[in-house]
C-alpha cells in the first residue's frame, strides 16, 4: 500500500475517534518533511546552502532529509525515489543534470510529493516551482566586469557544466554585454568551451590548451564561476599572467574571494545564499502546506511556464569585497587572516 494511502488513512481513523485518541492530535501536527537533493554537497558553496537551508526549515517547524548524489545523475534519481518512499512532503531538487528528471518527478506527484527546483531549473518537467538568483544578470554581471578592466582585446569564454541550464543563461546574459563590442571590433573571441562538472581540473587544462593555441595572447577569460575561474588562475600563473589577465566567476567562494583581495581574479559574483535558501525553506513549506508562495517570476522550462522567485545577485570588485565580512558570509580572519 502507497504510503499517501496509509497516511489518508490515518487521518481518518483520527476523524472517527476524534477525542477519544490523544495521539491523533500529535500525528495531524506532524512537521513538513522535505527532501532536499542536492547534486554535489563535496563543492563549498552547496554545502553552505545545506546549512542554511536546514536552519531556516527548523525555524519553520519543518523537517529536512538531505542526500548529495555527488555528481551523478543515475545516484540523484534513486535518492530522489528513496525519499518520496521514505514520506517526504515536498522534493526540493539541485539537479545534477536538468534533462532526466521528468519520470520521477511524475512519480513524486502520483504520491502528492511536491517538486521546487532550486538554483538551477529543470527542464521538460512539471516541476511546482523554482528558486534562483537572476542568472541572466549574474552572466551580464561575469562580463561586464572583466570589460571594465580589458575593454578591447583577446577574449576566452570559459562556460559551465553542459548538464547545467544556469551555465547556458549566464552565456547568454555574458553575450548581452559583449556581442555589441565583438560586433564593433574591440573585443575578438579567441576561443569558446565549456567545463564538464564544473570541474577545476578540467577548467585548467582548457585554459592551458588555449594559451598554447593563442600564444599566450590572451587579455580576458570570461569563467562562469569561481572554480572554473580558480583553474584557469593556476594556468595563467604557470605563464606569469595571474593578474595580468582579466578572470570573472561567481559564488564568492572563500578562495575567490582571496583571488580578488590579491588581484588575480577581477571580479566574483556574490548570491547571499542564506536569502536563496530562507525563501526556499519558506516556498518548501507553503507549497507543502497548501499556502501560496509569492512569485514573482515565471521561467519556461520546455514543458510549462514555471512559477519562479527570482533574487538579485551582487557584483564583487577588490573595491567592495568587504561586502562579505559585513553581511557575515565570512569573518575578516578568513578573507585576510589573522
Ligand atoms: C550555480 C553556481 C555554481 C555552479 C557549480 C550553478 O548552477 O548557479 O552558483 O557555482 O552551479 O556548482
Amino acid at each position: 500500500m502507497k504510503l499517501t494511502t496509509l497516511r489518508a488513512l490515518g487521518v481518518l481513523l483520527c476523524l472517527g475517534l476524534a477525542g477519544l485518541a490523544s495521539s491523533c492530535t500529535q500525528s495531524s501536527k506532524k512537521p513538513t518533511l522535505i527532501g532536499f537533493s542536492i547534486d554535489d554537497m563535496r563543492l563549498e558553496r552547496w554545502a553552505r546552502d545545506r546549512d542554511f537551508f536546514d536552519a531556516a526549515a527548523t525555524k519553520l517547524g519543518a523537517k529536512v532529509l538531505v542526500q548529495s548524489a555527488n555528481g551523478s545523475e543515475e545516484r540523484q534519481v534513486a535518492q530522489i525515489e528513496n525519499m518520496i518512499s521514505r514520506g517526504v512532503d515536498v522534493l526540493v531538487i539541485v539537479p545534477q543534470n536538468s534533462k532526466v528528471l521528468g519520470n520521477v518527478i511524475r512519480e513524486a506527484h502520483r504520491n502528492h510529493v511536491k517538486v521546487v527546483s532550486y538554483d538551477r531549473l529543470i527542464l521538460n518537467a512539471d516541476v511546482d516551482a523554482y528558486i534562483s538568483f537572476d542568472n541572466l544578470k549574474v552572466g551580464e554581471m561575469q562580463a561586464q566586469g572583466v570589460v571594465n578592466v580589458k575593454p578591447k582585446g583577446n577574449y576566452f569564454l570559459l562556460g559551465g557544466a553542459p548538464t547545467d541550464n544556469n551555465a547556458k543563461i549566464l552565456r547568454q546574459g555574458q553575450m548581452q554585454v559583449l556581442q555589441p563590442l565583438i560586433d564593433k571590433g574591440d573585443i575578438k573571441i579567441v576561443g569558446d568551451q565549456w567545463v564538464p562538472d564544473w570541474n577545476p581540473t578540467r577548467a585548467l587544462g582548457i585554459v592551458e590548451d588555449a594559451l598554447t593555441a593563442n600564444a599566450n595572447n590572451i587579455d580576458a577569460i570570461v569563467a562562469s564561476n569561481d572554480a572554473i575561474a580558480g583553474g584557469a588562475v593556476q594556468a595563467l600563473a604557470a605563464q606569469r599572467l595571474a593578474g595580468k589577465v582579466a578572470v570573472s566567476g561567481q559564488d564568492a567562494d572563500l578562495a575567490g574571494v582571496k583571488r580578488v583581495v590579491e588581484g588575480t581574479q577581477t571580479m566574483t559574483v556574490y548570491k547571499p545564499l542564506d536569502q536563496l535558501a530562507t525563501q526556499a525553506a519558506k516556498l518548501a513549506v507553503d507549497l507543502a502546506r497548501g499556502d501560496k508562495p509569492a512569485y514573482n517570476s515565471h521561467y519556461d522550462n520546455g514543458e510549462k511556464s514555471v512559477d519562479s522567485i527570482l533574487l538579485q545577485p551582487v557584483a564583487l570588485t577588490r573595491d567592495n569585497v568587504d561586502k562579505v565580512i559585513t553581511d557575515g558570509f565570512y569573518t575578516h580572519a578568513q578573507v585576510y587572516g589573522n
